[in-house]
């Protein structure tokens, strides 16, 4: 029962520039999280479809790569243009998708894709290679070459995100790009399709498929796929990252964590609160790089928390569409269950629960914003990815102590720093084992920064010049200026 009408797409797959259904795949049912209704219903792509969706990407890459960086970049810059101009459309599109209010999607989502559009449209024009002098005379010149097809896989949490964070730098380079989003949400990423045609991009260049694992596995051993960027959990990137090692291909990895926010007792503790509740609770804490385990230094811990709880009275937790509201639900009955598991798992091992930790009632997938203090280090919580609005408040003492337990930890996402003494502010962000460090500030992720993890937290960078090293290869051609001499 569609409830908007765009929920329901004309057709599952968006390939060479059209919908197009696949009526022998799987159903995958679109639910509104914020009712536990279905909205919309959807097919998995078989590989028939999987096949002609990288046959059709191949054959408009070729063109594409060929056309000037300059007119690459203008089809992505009008790609951005457009999404700017539909923004509340596609923000109330990604809120029937993930739940996520609209307060958010109005600023958060749409407008990110179109930042990374028109970011990467702004460099494709100045993706060059280099001249290298060598001996006698000769040099090497450098080619930045596409890569070909690439396989673009998304999570659930930011569908338009993650379809423009991956799309852009990838088209610019001039590849193609064949993106599966989530099966849990498929409709957003339709919508980018559409407008990078509208926006003059040769059909094909960027295609949709739906569906599940089987649907993202068959895509990444796929033959014609150079390349596989995916956004998603550490078991699924091992598994992912394996499949297209026996293809020799690409990959880009952007993966989970369990970052550390430490707050240090000189912070500004409001700053901090604003931190923790930014790196805990906005998505409902459905972002990667949440700032989980907060490490609150001992001499402050009590006047943090007070300031912490008395601050989530003011969530306004309801209906996502209406504007008021700054706290959903989440993204499915199944994430739902997993957070819930974990909020138990935190009540037997003797973690103290100080806010939240119960269901809503009322339809949909709400949990209230969630506490838990006196938190171990061995304790599951602190330990297990949530993915959900579960914080663990642990204390400190010293500056050594809290660096050698927050890097206790196979991920490597994120790690904020609060403090004002400058030193130890980049002191700390040096020693953090993290891609991305906030100073005074978390979960800010400007297309201009690269973005990434370390240790199982992932490989590659998305955004910033960074990422398009990781969407071409470099040929080098050596031209010789000289007679050449041969032994005999
Ligand atoms: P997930 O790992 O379950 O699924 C991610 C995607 O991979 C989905 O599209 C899924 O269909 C697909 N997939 C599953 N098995 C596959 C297989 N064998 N081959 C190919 N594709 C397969 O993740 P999720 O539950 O959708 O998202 C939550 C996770 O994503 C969390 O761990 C979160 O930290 C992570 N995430 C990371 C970032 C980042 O940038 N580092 C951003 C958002 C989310």
């Amino acid at each position: 029962m569609a409830q908007h009408p765009d929920a329901q797409p004309p057709a599952s797959h968006f390939i060479d520039g059209a919908y197009v259904e696949d009526p022998a795949g799987d159903p995958i049912d679109v639910i509104y999280p914020a009712t536990g209704k279905s909205i919309a219903r959807l097919r998995a792509a078989t590989p028939a479809t999987v096949d002609r969706a990288v046959a059709s990407a191949k054959a408009a890459q070729a063109a594409w790569a060929r056309a000037s960086g300059a007119e690459r970049g203008r089809v992505l810059r009008r790609a951005a243009e457009i999404i700017r101009a539909r923004n509340r459309d596609l923000s109330v599109l990604e809120t029937l998708d993930t739940g996520k209010p609209l307060s958010e999607t109005l600023v958060a989502d749409a407008a990110s894709g179109a930042d990374a559009l028109e970011y990467f449209g702004g460099i494709a024009a100045a993706i060059t290679g280099a001249h290298i002098p060598v001996a006698g005379g000769d040099f090497v010149y450098t080619i930045r070459e596409a890569l070909g097809v690439c396989a673009g896989i998304g999570a659930w949490n930011y569908p338009t995100q993650i379809a423009c964070w991956k799309a852009a730098p990838a088209l610019a380079c001039g590849n193609a790009m064949v993106f599966k989003p989530s099966e849990t949400t498929p409709l957003c990423a339709l919508k980018i399709a559409e407008i990078l045609v509208e926006a003059g991009a040769p059909p094909g260049l960027f295609n949709v498929i739906q569906g599940a694992g089987a649907t993202g596995a068959a895509l990444v051993t796929h033959p014609g796929i150079a390349k596989v960027s995916l956004t998603g959990s550490v078991p699924t990137g091992q598994k992912v990252a394996a499949a297209a090692a026996g293809g020799i291909r690409h990959v880009t990895m952007e993966l989970g964590g369990k970052s550390p926010l430490i707050v240090f007792e000189d912070a500004d503790l409001d700053t901090a609160v604003s931190g923790a509740i930014l790196g805990n609770f906005y998505s409902s804490g459905q972002v990667c790089s949440n700032g989980t385990r907060v490490f609150v230094q001992a001499p402050v811990l009590a006047p943090f928390l007070a300031r912490l709880t008395a601050r989530l009275q003011r969530a306004v937790i309801g209906d996502p569409m209406d504007e008021a509201t700054n706290f959903g639900p989440l993204v499915s009955a199944a994430q739902l269950a997993r957070v819930e598991g974990y909020v138990a798992a935190g009540l037997a091992e003797g973690a103290r629960l100080i806010h939240g930790g119960k269901r809503l009632d009322r339809p949909g997938y709400y949990l209230e914003p969630t506490v838990f203090a006196d938190v171990t280090d061995r304790m599951t919580i602190a330990q297990e990815e949530i993915f959900g609005p579960v914080m663990a408040v642990l204390s400190f003492a010293t500056e050594d102590e809290a660096l050698a337990r927050a890097n206790a930890t196979d991920f490597g996402l994120a790690g904020g720093v609060f403090t004002r003494d400058l030193a130890r502010a980049h002191r700390v962000a040096a020693a953090l084992e993290a891609g991305t460090c906030w100073i005074n500030a978390y979960n800010l992720t400007p297309v201009e920064a690269p973005f990434g993890g370390v240790k199982r937290s992932g490989i590659g960078r998305e955004n910033s010049a960074e990422a398009i090293a990781h969407y071409s290869q470099v040929k080098s051609v050596y031209v010789a200026l000289g007679p050449l001499e041969a032994p005999f």
